[in-house]
């Protein structure tokens, strides 16, 4: 199957949810049993031998595809979540929004030292919410960190938050 295939099944909002911004639905994708299994396929392929330990999905829509990755490569899954949703002791990390602040959080004993992580969401944008995830990872000082998205905006340059040589992929250009 080609990714012309998944790339055409994703579905263009205008003005959502603001005036200005084309929204990427994917609802439109996952629905189908096909197109679901090769994304699920492609993101195996990729990430199989990499030796990873630990799935970290931000919230939501990196909870989609995260476990479903975490299950095929033998790994756990760790979400990130929004403010004052995990019950047990947290940290976390404040980041620049296009308006405003915007603060993400994972549990504090989420992640070890001896972990491999992949931190996966459905799509990059300008970076900032992916950027305040890695470096939230990064201070459990695990043995590496990988990153991966469904779809990457490519005119918004989303990797240009991040330091050069930091592992990255996205299935779908944009
Ligand atoms: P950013 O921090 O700018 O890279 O934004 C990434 C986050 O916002 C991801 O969690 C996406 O789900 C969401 N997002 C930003 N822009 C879009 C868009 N055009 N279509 C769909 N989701 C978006």
């Amino acid at each position: 199957m080609s990714k012309e295939r998944l790339k055409d099944a994703v579905r263009n909002i205008p003005d959502f949810p603001t005036p200005g911004i084309q929204f990427k639905d994917l609802t439109t994708l996952l629905k189908q049993p096909d197109l679901l299994r090769e994304l699920s396929d492609i993101l195996y392929e990729t990430y199989r031998d990499k030796g990873i330990t630990k799935v970290v999905g931000i919230e939501s829509r990196g909870f989609i595809m995260g476990p479903i990755l975490a299950t095929r490569i033998g790994a756990g899954f760790v979400p990130i979540r929004k403010p004052g949703k995990l019950p047990a002791d947290t940290i976390q990390i404040s980041y620049d929004k296009e308006y405003g602040k915007d603060t993400i959080q994972i549990h504090r004993d989420a992640i070890s030292p001896e972990d491999i992580v992949l931190i996966h969401d459905d799509l990059l944008a300008t970076g900032g919410t992916m950027r305040a995830a890695y470096d939230l990872v990064k201070t459990f000082s695990p043995r590496d960190i990988y990153v991966s998205f469904i779809v990457e905006l490519a005119g918004l340059d989303g990797r240009k938050v991040f330091e050069p040589g930091t592992k990255i992929d996205s299935i779908l250009q944009m």
